[in-house]
């Protein structure tokens, strides 16, 4: 999608942080680190949300999420990792291709919830 800022991340037009690339997903650290090692983990074809996911793409998606957050902690030592995934506005998105947050946690003090 032409406007969208992810589809711009993913085809290089927006820099990022890259994490980590395979044929279908893209991950690349949250540009507000909710914690250190904040990422996020997308699919590089544009779904809006998970209503919008198809099986195919949301196979790929999670795929790639043990791989990537086995990097987070071998890279940040977190004591734990939260997965979460926003979908419309009214349950907090604001950037409307499907997106996973990676966030590792380090201690009651690290700045989530
Ligand atoms: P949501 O609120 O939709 O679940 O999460 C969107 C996330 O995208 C937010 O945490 C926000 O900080 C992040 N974000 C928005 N624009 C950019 C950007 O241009 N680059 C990066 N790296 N992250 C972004
Ligand atoms: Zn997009």
């Amino acid at each position: 999608m032409s406007d969208c800022i992810f589809c711009k991340i993913i085809n290089g037009e927006i820099p990022s942080a890259k994490i980590y690339e395979d044929e279908h997903v893209y991950a690349f650290l949250d540009i507000s680190q909710v914690t250190e090692g904040h990422t996020l983990v997308i699919p590089k074809k544009h779904c809006q949300d998970v209503f919008d996911l198809d099986e195919e793409t949301a196979a790929n998606l999670f795929k790639a999420v043990p791989k990537i957050a086995n990097g987070i902690k071998a890279a940040y030592a977190p004591k734990g990792l939260n997965t979460l995934n926003n979908n419309g506005s009214f349950a907090d998105q604001s950037v409307f291709h499907i997106h996973i947050h990676l966030l590792p946690r380090y201690d009651e003090n690290d700045g989530f919830k």
